[in-house]
C-alpha cells in the first residue's frame, strides 16, 4: 500500500514540513490547510498525512480519517463563512479534474449562482451502467 511520502508530491511535502501551507486542522492522520487558489473565502484541503494518489488506491482507514476531519472542517467554515451552501469535492484521475496526485478533498463554500461548473444539468433517469450489475450483485447484502 503506498502510504510512504512520495518526494514528488507538493502535499506529501507539506506533511513533512518542506512546503508551507496556511494549517487549520492536523491529527495523527490527517491535515486541513487552505488552497492555494481559492473559489470562495474558506476553500481548503483535507489530506490524509500518507501517501495515496486516488480514492482507488487509498487504504480504508486513511479515507475514514480523511471523510472526518473533512465533516469536523466543513462544519467550521460553514459556521465562520456562512456560505450558501458547501460541497465535498474529491477528484479521481485528469478527467475528474485531479490536478494535485495526493488523495484530497476539497472543502469549498459556495455562493448562489455563482456559476461553478460543478453543477451540471439534473436530467432525470437513471443509467446504470450494464458492466457494474455483478459488482453490485457480489457486494449487496
Ligand atoms: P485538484 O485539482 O487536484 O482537485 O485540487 C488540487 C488543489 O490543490 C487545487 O485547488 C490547488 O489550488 C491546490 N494546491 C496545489 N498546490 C498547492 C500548494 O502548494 N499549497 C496549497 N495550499 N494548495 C495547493
Ligand atoms: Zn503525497
Amino acid at each position: 500500500m503506498p502510504t510512504e511520502a512520495d518526494t514528488n508530491c507538493i502535499f506529501c511535502k507539506i506533511v513533512q514540513g518542506e512546503v508551507p501551507c496556511f494549517k487549520i486542522f492536523e491529527d495523527r492522520e490527517t491535515l486541513a490547510f487552505m488552497d492555494i487558489s481559492p473559489v470562495h473565502d474558506g476553500h481548503c484541503l483535507v489530506i490524509p498525512k500518507a501517501h495515496f494518489a486516488t480514492v482507488f488506491d487509498i487504504a480504508p482507514r486513511a479515507v475514514a480519517a480523511a471523510a472526518r476531519t473533512a465533516a469536523l472542517v466543513a462544519k467550521a467554515v460553514d459556521q465562520a463563512v456562512k456560505p450558501d451552501g458547501l460541497n465535498l469535492i474529491q477528484a479521481n484521475g485528469p478527467g475528474a479534474g485531479q490536478s494535485v496526485g495526493h488523495f484530497h478533498f476539497h472543502v469549498f463554500p459556495r455562493k448562489m449562482n455563482d456559476g461553478v461548473a460543478i453543477n451540471w444539468e439534473r436530467v432525470c433517469g437513471i443509467r446504470p451502467a450494464p458492466a457494474m450489475v455483478p459488482w453490485f450483485l457480489n457486494h449487496s447484502t
